[in-house]
């Protein structure tokens, strides 16, 4: 399992040790890397759980991203690529994005947005969702993004929770070559949100759609009228720069609150560290800006560093399975971002899609959303890296603001081992603990916390400090708590387990749900596997195990024997699972994570609760029907 592909880590050594031994200068000084208009007069302020960063200084995200760029070369770069399935494209430069942000940021004062309001934007893969991101910050207003592929239900619901007054908006989205009818979701979640009395709409389509006289503005309209420069508002550090909602894996998603100069700073350093992206670099993120790592990294990050960027709009597998792979060949990506999920997909497909392109402009592969298997890291590095590219599998949180633990090239070569997020990023105090909070053996399984404050962390959650306090800082004290958990190995590489509310509890025996689904996964017919625990007279807990099989395969006994046996080698007889049942599909959230509290949930025969973030409700009713069916089979 172990592959030590690259040496050595001295350079990463001496730089994580000096920023553990001097925190807040070490920190100081990646922040003079961005442009400030006032210098801060305090590095951290740490009033436990609450951390103000560069305290005094202020800036503009807007500045930082584009203007910065207007006073060198880089004003004729490549800012983005945008792309959609059918082949559309956009190219537009740095000139370009700051005379768009400029033009829309005067359109949004025009209509009354002010300093400090809250803008909720829903729109799809489109440059204009960038631009007002941008054009909100510029006027030292706070985004809300929400994933275009939301319900009116969870739109409504995000609305309500923000109070935000403008919604910017399109009349459609495009997936798998058919039109979304974004503006029919619109009409009727606003019949639920007394607060929003302006909607903006990008008009994509030659569609009709329903304006409300009054209420909705088309963004071509607008900008009409609107100024070619907008004087960026210089906000306190801390201002919020945006809210954003998480995936709901485990749960109710909680509104996460990001500072702009910590948030910044902590973007434009861990990038550099992780992609090691220079001026001949081309990015490719595929990610949904409606999800942290969108925001982090396909926006804000690589535009600090005036990086060119690739925006795809479209799904993976269409219209056709190498339709990423013709991507990366026409753009010549170097870095490619994507995760684990997507992997599984193709790698449940085969190779052939991939053969038919030329991959070899890749540099540096990155995986981030959910722990990649080891059989799943190995296909990427081979297939899509060529054996030649490191694979930086980064792990991190919304509440993060950008990657926590991963490998940095930047820093110089790192030894990778597959499946491990290998060591904390300089300046990242991670251990892992037990339930009294004391750090656990090498080799021993605990729970993921972050003891020192770090520029990125959260502010807290929206209009709730309770919440924030008992989700985060209540199980240990004085930490901030993961809800991850994960093993730190003899060399001091972090591996990642699954949620600890997850967790398997088999005879006395914690048992991460990741590890038992990579001895699943590591079979060659497997595609994708999730494992849940179901209550036990006498072991406390027994493990059952939903999987998808590659394409060609049946679930014929051997397969299960397969299956059985690899658990068993890999984990021990302990982990031999109860029931393993054959699915087509597994409950996952719209970023791609599996949802394994809604297998929970069947496999008890409870209610499933919130499914606002579930990608496709056909999952659950499939797992459910076969559930049942076995089980009354068992009882009658
Ligand atoms: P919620 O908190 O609402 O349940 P969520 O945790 O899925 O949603 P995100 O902030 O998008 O919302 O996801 C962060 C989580 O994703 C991490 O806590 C971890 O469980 C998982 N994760 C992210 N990257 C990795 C990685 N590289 N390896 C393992 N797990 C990862
Ligand atoms: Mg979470």
């Amino acid at each position: 399992m172990e592959n030590k592909k690259f040496y050595p880590i001295k350079r990463y050594l001496e730089f994580y040790n000096h920023a553990i031994s001097d925190l807040e200068s070490f920190w100081e000084k990646e922040a003079e890397k961005i442009p400030w208009f006032k210098r801060w007069e305090k590095g951290l302020v740490w009033e436990e759980p609450f951390a103000r960063w560069f305290v005094g200084g202020a800036l503009n995200a807007s500045y930082a991203c584009v203007d910065v760029h207007m006073h060198s070369w880089r004003k004729n770069k490549v800012a983005i690529y945008w792309e959609d399935e059918n082949g559309n494209t956009k190219t537009i430069s740095y000139t370009q994005l700051y005379r768009e942000v400029n033009r829309f940021a005067s359109a949004l004062k025009d209509i009354g947005v002010k300093k400090g309001d809250i803008v909720v934007l829903y729109l799809p893969m489109i440059p204009e969702l960038v631009i007002s991101m941008l054009a909100t910050a510029r006027i030292g207003a706070i985004h809300a993004i929400v994933f275009s592929g939301f319900s009116s239900e969870a739109l409504a619901d995000r609305i309500n929770d923000t109070g935000a007054k403008v919604l910017i908006t399109a009349d459609f989205g495009i997936r798998r070559g058919k039109f979304v009818p974004l503006k029919e979701i619109i009409d009727s979640a606003l019949k639920s949100t007394p607060t929003i009395e302006k909607v903006v709409l990008v008009k994509r389509t030659q569609e009709e759609i329903n304006m409300e006289e009054g209420r909705d503005l088309l963004y071509h309209e607008l900008l009409t009228q609107a100024e070619n420069y907008t004087e960026p508002e210089s906000v306190e550090s801390s201002h919020p720069l945006y809210i954003l909602y998480t995936s709901g894996t485990t749960g109710k998603p909680k509104g996460i609150v990001h500072s702009t100069g910590g948030y910044l700073v902590y973007n434009y350093a861990t990038y550099k560290w992780v992609f090691d992206v220079s001026d001949e670099s081309i990015y490719w993120c595929t990610a949904d800006i409606g999800w942290v790592t969108g925001h982090s990294y396909i926006v804000y990050a690589p535009l600090l560093h005036g990086a060119t960027i690739v925006m795809y709009e479209g799904a993976p597998d269409y219209p056709h399975l190498d339709r990423w792979w013709e991507i990366i060949e026409k753009y010549g990506v170097t870095i490619f971002y994507t995760s684990p999920t997507a992997l599984r997909m193709f790698m449940r497909h085969g190779e052939e899609w991939i053969k038919r392109h030329d991959l070899s402009s890749l540099k540096i592969l990155g995986t981030v959303g959910e722990p990649i298997n080891p059989e799943v890291w190995e296909w990427y590095y081979r297939h899509i890296g060529g054996e030649r590219c490191p694979i930086v599998d980064t792990w991190w949180q919304t509440e993060t603001g950008g990657m926590m633990i991963s490998p940095a090239p930047g820093l110089g070569p790192v030894p990778l081992k597959a499946g491990s997020t290998t060591l904390p990023l300089p300046g990242i105090d991670a251990e892992v603990v037990d339930d009294s909070g004391n750090p656990v053996a090498t080799g021993i399984k605990g729970y993921l916390v972050i003891k020192r404050p770090w520029p990125g962390m959260l502010m807290g959650l929206y209009h709730d400090p309770v919440r924030y306090k008992e989700v985060y800082w209540t199980k240990f004290k004085g930490v901030y708590y993961t809800g991850d958990y994960a093993i730190k190995d003899e060399e001091g590489y972090f591996w990642l387990l699954g949620r600890a509310d997850e967790t398997l509890k088999v005879a006395g025996h914690r048992i991460g749900t990741a590890e038992v689904e990579s001895a699943v996964v590591a079979n060659a017919f497997v595609a994708e596997a999730a494992v849940v625990g179901v209550p036990d007279p006498i072991k406390g807990e027994a493990i059952v195990i939903f999987t998808i099989l590659k394409d060609g395969y049946k679930p014929e006994a051997d397969v299960k024997e397969n299956i059985i046996d690899s658990i068993r080698k890999q984990i021990g007889a302990l982990a031999t699972p109860r029931e393993i049942y054959f699915v087509e599909k597994l409950p996952k959230t719209r970023s791609g994570k599996i949802m394994r509290r809604i297998l929970k949930a069947i496999t008890q025969g409870v209610p499933i609760g919130d499914v606002t973030t579930l990608e496709d409700e056909a999952s659950v009713d499939e797992i459910k029907q076969l559930y049942d069916e076995v089980h009354s089979m068992l009882k009658g």
